[in-house]
């Protein structure tokens, strides 16, 4: 079963056409995707007047107000993507990410016996890239995708956002949003996939998925918890008496319905940072799985359930004050995978978390390089190529802080139960990890 899944992914790897996508930049621009006075005050006045009317709110509904309320949301009305934006993420900065997921849900595919359906769900898709270059590999590998129908499921909020995918995949953008179905918006790539886009996950209809989540669940709203001598206690966003139209974190006096429910009972850390919603999002994955087949890779800067105050704010490609200019800047937290392996569990097997360079490399990053090196000529795409792939894998930028984790079918991780005679079956020890990416594959 190793040695077919690690001959699997090579040959899928090498099968990529060796002529390079046009090649996307690194470069990081000076300007930053910044609101005007009037959008910063707009949401900071609309924050300030609720916290006044109905006293300090949640860190996880100060995050959930500024970047996903539907007017004036950060998410909702920008595009922070990029170079001229607030942040870069890996699928911008190469095509090759794109690619080697690409592989990695062929290969899961392939692995659950080439079920005759396939939806590529993917969770906020930003500009469309990731899901494009996973298509753009299943077209070039359709001849092993055989007559498998495929089709994409986008789960976004942002209108904008949903725009730019619909350019990236379809071309164009022509389609009203319809603000009451579930399905809001749809079309077809030239190549005739399917494409509909979801506000809710819960709305993407049944079926054997593979799930792709890159920088998706970081952009969740948080809970915030310290321990006092009196016991657990959330952090609460409030207005900032000594400093008008500033906000400030002060802790709750009494116990909140957060605070007594999210904290683990056996915590050892003094502060804790709990993505609830997140949380609902690995549970409804983890059903899906269990029940339709398939398998989600969870893509984030995140730790093992080690850290404890990660909440933080960028703009411009810069640190920021997470309270300040609300709704203008990204707000994010690390994801705890710890925390996701605890919910997913009891319905899917969990693999990883593991460093997004020892998870390319284990994908055939190396050998994709090599390739697409050998047949550039040019110059410049040589050097943007292998400063994209320094980005990718290299310890002090996304190869260490990156971390991977998929949950899969319960099933797929079991080794095929032995018969003797008429005894009743028995079942084996679990086989060691044969996930592509999670187990090493010399290419
Ligand atoms: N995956 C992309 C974009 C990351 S930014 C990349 O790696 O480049 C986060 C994405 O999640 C955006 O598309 C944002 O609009 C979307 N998003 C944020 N909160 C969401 C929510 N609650 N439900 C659905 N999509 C959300």
């Amino acid at each position: 079963m190793r040695g077919l899944l690690a001959a699997n992914t090579k040959q899928l790897v090498r099968s990529i056409h060796s002529v390079a996508a046009p090649w996307r930049s690194t470069a990081v621009g000076r300007r930053d995707s910044s609101c005007s006075s009037g959008e910063e005050n707009a949401m900071l006045r609309h924050l300030t007047s609720k916290i006044k009317a109905t006293g300090p709110i949640s860190v996880a509904e100060y995050m959930r107000e500024a970047l996903t309320n539907p007017v004036m949301g950060y998410y909702v009305k920008k595009n922070m993507l990029g170079a001229d934006g607030d942040f870069i993420t890996s699928p911008e900065i190469s095509q090759i990410f794109g690619e080697l997921l690409g592989v990695w849900a062929i290969s899961e595919w392939m692995a659950a016996g080439r079920p005759d359906g396939l939806q590529l769900v993917e969770l906020g898709p930003g500009k469309g890239s990731l899901a494009a270059d996973v298509l753009r590999v299943f077209a070039q590998l359709r001849s092993v995708l055989s007559a498998a129908s495929v089709s994409l499921h986008l789960v976004e909020v942002s209108p904008l956002l949903s725009g730019l995918q619909a350019q990236t995949l379809l071309g164009t953008d022509q389609e009203q949003i319809r603000d009451d179905a579930p399905v809001y918006k749809s079309g077809r790539t030239q190549a005739g996939t399917p494409v509909s886009w979801y506000r809710r996950l819960d709305d993407v209809p049944p079926g054997f998925g593979v799930f792709l989540a890159h920088e998706f669940f970081d952009a969740l709203p948080i809970h915030k918890f310290q321990r006092t001598e009196r016991g657990w206690r959330e952090v609460m966003v409030d207005v900032d008496p000594d400093a008008s139209g500033r906000l400030r974190l002060a802790l709750a006096p009494a116990p909140t319905m957060a605070s007594s429910t999210l904290v683990q009972p056996d915590e050892t850390r003094d502060h804790v940072e709990v993505c609830a919603e997140g949380g609902v999002i690995v549970q409804q994955l983890a059903r899906r799985i269990s029940r339709h087949g398939g398998a989600a890779l969870i893509a984030d800067y995140g730790h093992d359930g080690t850290k404890t105050d990660t909440f933080r704010a960028f703009k411009g490609h810069r640190l920021h004050d997470p309270l300040e200019t609300p709704g203008c800047a990204d707000l994010t937290a690390d994801v705890d995978f710890s925390y996701v392996r605890r919910v997913a569990e009891p319905l899917a097997a969990c693999v990883g978390p593991l460093a997004q360079r020892t998870f390319l490399k284990n994908m055939g990053i190396d050998v994709r390089m090599e390739v697409l090196l050998r047949n550039c000529d040019d110059e410049a795409t040589r050097d943007q190529l292998t400063s994209s792939y320094r980005t990718l894998t290299d310890g002090d930028q996304m190869g260490e802080r990156f971390l991977f984790s998929a949950l899969l079918h319960p099933a797929r991780l079991e080794e095929p139960r032995a018969t003797a005679g008429l005894e009743l079956e028995k079942k084996k020890k679990a086989a060691p990890l044969p996930v592509a990416g999670f187990a090493q594959i010399r290419f």
